[in-house]
């Protein structure tokens, strides 16, 4: 079995300083060495399951605050931040708005192409919603097919355009063949809700204005 040795030497002189041979000490380092090695293991598998424990850690952040089927926030995480959002416009008196989406006619694509169709069109409409609106805007799956977008500091002139760009974005999804369509509703704090339901509760109301209007609107 090999062994670890620490190996030192030391020249032997006479009393004229000349060399007359060498002391060598060996000392046997083997058990020293070997829980040398062991602690080195000990920390490396530590390192990885503190590792393995982060990545963990970041897959149940994504399920407890996101919706699995769209990857938007859910409702309680939704809320959360709405209410930070509904303070802080209050304390330092800036705009806030707020977007409801409901996809036109979503039953009759369940009916008719099937639920994993549906839940494709789901997705699609999501990733739409996340990819064309401003990334400080939050991105909420509401309920069945319906989100709700919350712009901070955006007055109702502009959330009317974000939520125009918005169902603009929706109605080119082509996908198996379908013509996908949203309708939409928007609400403001500066008309008064107050407090986050309220706003919700008034852009639901426009959005069903929308819907009465023939859908596929503003
Ligand atoms: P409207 O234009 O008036 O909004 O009509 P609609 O058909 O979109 O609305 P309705 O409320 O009648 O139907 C919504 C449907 O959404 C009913 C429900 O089965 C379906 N749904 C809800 N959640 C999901 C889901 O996660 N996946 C799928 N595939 N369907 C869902
Ligand atoms: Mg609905
Ligand atoms: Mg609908």
């Amino acid at each position: 079995e090999p062994r670890t040795f620490r190996v030192r030497s030391a020249p032997i002189l006479d009393d004229m300083h000349n060399r007359m041979g060498v002391l060598v000490c060996f000392d046997d380092i083997t058990l020293m060495e070997r829980k040398r090695e062991a602690l080195r293991c000990m920390m490396s598998e530590l390192q990885q399951s503190r590792d393995e424990l982060t990545v963990r850690n970041q897959e149940l952040q994504i399920l407890a605050t996101r919706d699995p089927l769209t990857s938007c926030l859910n409702r309680r995480t939704f809320f959360e931040l709405f209410d930070k959002h509904w303070n802080h416009a209050w304390r330092s008196d800036t705009p806030l708005s707020c977007a409801m989406l409901d996809i036109d006619h979503f039953k009759s694509i369940n009916d008719h192409h099937g639920h994993q169709v549906g839940d494709e069109v789901l997705r699609a409409v999501a990733t739409t919603l996340q990819e064309s609106v401003p990334t400080q805007h939050i991105v909420c799956r509401y309920g069945g097919e319906e989100f709700c977008i919350l712009m901070p500091a955006v007055d109702i002139q502009d959330a009317e355009r974000v939520g125009e760009e918005v169902r603009q974005s929706v109605s080119q999804i082509h996908l198996h063949g379908l013509n996908v369509t949203a309708s939409v509703g928007v609400s403001s704090r500066s008309l008064s809700a107050i407090d986050p339901q309220a706003l919700i509760d008034q852009a639901d109301k426009c959005l069903y204005v929308a819907k009465r209007s023939g859908r596929n609107q503003v």
